[in-house]
């Protein structure tokens, strides 16, 4: 069945969305919609897809894990994909999932029943012990590739170097949640706020931002802490036969494991769990959790469950808990000016305490949100913070109005240059939000030297939001190109700066230089590109100047990039501004090719391979790195879309799989053939 256009519209508004929350959430630590809002999005596009197939590309984020790894650090890849779990918002849906359950396994599940454990709101990460050293740490990245921080790993407090006890697995990878407490992240805070850097805007994204430092030292002046949830072998196979029994095995080995977990007979006690634990135990924890995890407790049955899709277990599932609620005052209503001129308005609030932090203010997203929920400045407001992130004004209370509350509008000027705002509007025609048109607006520069300085764009070290308001001041820049003008004699003079950070700062800059074209293409802020989009355009042209002399549609023919990127892209091209800016970012020397460009006419160019078992001579990573640089992709399981799998030694269901489906397998000799295009 063809979807009609309505949903074929919808969905592609939702992905782009998503995918680009998905960046702001897992590389830039700077999420802008709250879990809720994307839970709600999230679950509206799955649904149209369950409707529509075919509007369910591979690149939609219900079809991922995370984010792609976007960073300095080396890549690592998992002995065995982490997957993401797939949510259960209320008692009905929980026993939606043992209904799907009992459809594959009958009534197997009873004997062993379930473990449930808390859902730790942090960052998820994989330590590689070899024969009980700890060998590697890393991110879990896009559930395939992960970053490898191993350095920053060794400094989180209760992370065992070496495993307690003897008899240890050869190789085992402990998986788990780093994560900051409440107090560590105060604290944390505060000592920003001193520093004049921003605060972070929860426990989560400072625990993933923590991991991710350049520097350890900074890790390790953050109070990180570990729990450990899971243990797998490089069969995918467990060292315990209940998930119960391996909790017990991690615990045994040094690992600190989660308070509060249990072993559940029934769904009538797991829900029982969930409710003493969203009610009573949360309010008591000392960090943050999002949720319960329900777990089967066999593993053998979990491997019989295996996969509902390749983002998530069937066997496993999160019980999201109703987000913490407060009541305060609404003081004021106010805007905020963004890099791309949007104006959005937020809550000033009087301070109050939700879900284990301080509240004071909240996005309201746009004029017609303030006008649906009829928010009035003075008013009496509910403030939810959706198990973390950020908080959210769910609407008035209106029995508490006074009549002196004051109705809203939203401001016809800038409230930064006072140019006057102008009606953005979608590909629709419609209007969505109103922005600031001036292109030396004071508020746009800030926001857009941010975004270009920030860690997934130029990653200039040191050059903080306080850093870019002062050089804004002293009127020593104004655009991008500025910064790399910038000399070390310039910034002695001002507050804050002595000679050896001006020289600091003046190399970090210099040293950005050298990032490749993907990330200055995110950095100079072109609507619609985020980090993922810019990434797909840069390997596939290789160079600025290829990029720009393409035509509109042939950048539409970029897998991954649809047509309101692609009219963006060309717009962002066609305007004189930005084509100076970019000759005078590439006068000053900065990388306008990508090193790892893709022969976008490959011999294996739109074609997806698998690859399994052990090669006689390639590694996992070279003969990945070999399709792709062939412009062919690398997926982890077979399906009837795979392209052919590359088989080695000890190949094991993939291999059947694709026997059974019919697909072509290769050796190594067979891949280089192919990538030499000289297969028969
Ligand atoms: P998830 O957080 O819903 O669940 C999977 C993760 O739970 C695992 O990777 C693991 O890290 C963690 N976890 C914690 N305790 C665990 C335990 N005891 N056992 C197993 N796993 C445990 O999924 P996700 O893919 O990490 O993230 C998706 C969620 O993140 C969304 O539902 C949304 O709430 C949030 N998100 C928000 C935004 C935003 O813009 N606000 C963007 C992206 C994602």
């Amino acid at each position: 069945m063809t979807a009609p256009s309505a949903a074929t519209r919808r969905a592609a508004e939702l992905r782009e969305t998503l995918s680009r929350a998905l960046v702001e959430y897992y590389v830039l630590d700077r999420p802008s919609l709250s879990d809720q809002d994307y839970d709600r999005l999230f679950r509206e596009l799955q649904q149209l897809e369950e409707a529509h197939p075919a509007l369910r590309t591979a690149d939609s984020p219900t079809q991922r894990v995370g984010a792609p790894v976007q960073s300095a650090f080396q890549t690592h890849r998992h002995l065995v994909r982490m997957l993401s779990l797939d949510n259960a918002m209320d008692d009905a849906e929980l026993a939606g999932f043992e209904e799907a359950i009992g459809r594959v396994v009958g009534d197997d599940v009873r004997a062993q029943g379930y473990t449930v454990e808390l859902k730790i709101d942090g960052a998820a990460v994989a330590l590689t012990y070899r024969d009980g050293v700890l060998e590697r740490g890393a991110t879990r990245g896009d559930g395939t590739t992960g970053e490898d921080v191993t350095v920053n790993i060794r400094t989180v407090q209760g992370i065992p170097l070496r495993l307690q006890g003897t008899g240890h697995p050869p190789l085992l990878e402990v998986r788990g949640e780093v994560y900051l407490s409440f107090a560590g992240f105060e604290a944390m805070n505060a000592a920003r706020v001193a520093a004049g850097e921003p605060p972070f805007v929860n426990p989560r994204n400072a625990a993933a931002g923590s991991l991710r430092q350049l520097d350890p030292g900074i890790t390790a002046s953050r109070p990180l802490r570990f729990f450990g949830y899971a243990a797998v072998l490089p069969d995918g196979g467990a060292p315990a036969p209940t998930q119960w029994a391996l909790l017990e095995r991690l615990a045994g080995w040094g690992v600190p494991v989660a308070p509060h977990r249990r072993q559940c007979r029934t769904m009538a006690e797991v829900t029982a769990w969930a409710h003493e634990v969203e009610h009573t135990v949360r309010g008591q924890l000392g960090f943050a959790i999002d949720g319960g995890v329900v777990k089967v407790n066999d593993i053998a049955l979990q491997e019989e469950l295996g996969i509902r899709s390749d983002r998530t277990p069937r066997w496993a599932i999160a019980r999201k808990f109703a987000p913490d609620l407060a009541v305060t005052r609404l003081k004021e209503i106010a805007v905020s000016v963004g890099r791309t001129g949007a104006l959005t308005p937020y809550a000033v609030l009087e301070p109050v305490e939700v879900g284990g932090a301080t509240v004071t203010y909240a996005t309201l997203h746009n004029a017609d949100q303030v006008a649906a929920k009829d928010l009035r400045e003075g008013d009496w407001v509910q403030v939810v913070r959706a198990g973390d992130v950020i908080p959210y004004v769910v609407g008035p209370v209106p029995e508490r109005r006074t009549g002196h509350e004051r109705r809203w509008h939203m401001p016809a000027h800038c409230p930064r240059c006072g140019a006057e705002a102008v009606r953005d509007r979608d590909e629709a025609g419609e209007s969505v939000a109103l922005y600031c048109p001036n292109v030396a607006c004071p508020g746009r520069q800030l926001e857009g030297l941010v975004h270009f300085a920030s860690k997934g764009a130029l990653d200039i070290d040191g050059l903080s939001y306080a850093r870019i308001q002062q050089l804004l001041d002293a009127g020593l820049v104004r655009d991008a190109a500025d910064l790399y003008d910038l000399t070390a004699s310039q910034l002695v003079p001002l507050e804050r700066f002595a000679e050896k950070s001006a020289e600091n700062l003046v190399a970090a800059i210099a040293a950005s230089k050298a990032r490749p074209l993907s990330r200055l293409l995110f950095g100079v802020g072109i609507r619609h590109v985020g980090a993922q989009a810019a990434q797909l355009l840069a390997r596939h042209f290789g160079s600025l100047a290829a990029l720009m002399a393409a035509a509109p549609e042939q950048l539409g023919a970029v897998r991954g990039i649809g047509a309101i990127i692609a009219e963006s892209v060309a717009a962002y091209f066609a305007d004189p501004g930005a084509r100076a800016l970019l000759a005078r970012l590439g006068e000053r020397g900065l990388t306008l090719e990508e090193p790892d460009a893709v022969e976008a006419h490959g011999a294996l160019s739109g074609q997806t391979v698998v690859l399994t078992g052990t090669l006689p001579t390639l590694s996992r990573d070279e003969a990945t790195a070999l399709v792709e640089q062939a412009g062919g992709r690398v997926t982890s399981s077979v399906s009837r879309k795979t392209s052919f799998v590359v088989a080695g030694e000890e190949a094991g269901s993939k291999l059947e799989k694709a026997r059974a489906l019919g697909i072509a397998v290769v050796d190594e000799a067979g891949l280089r053939a192919r990538v030499a295009g000289t297969a028969p």
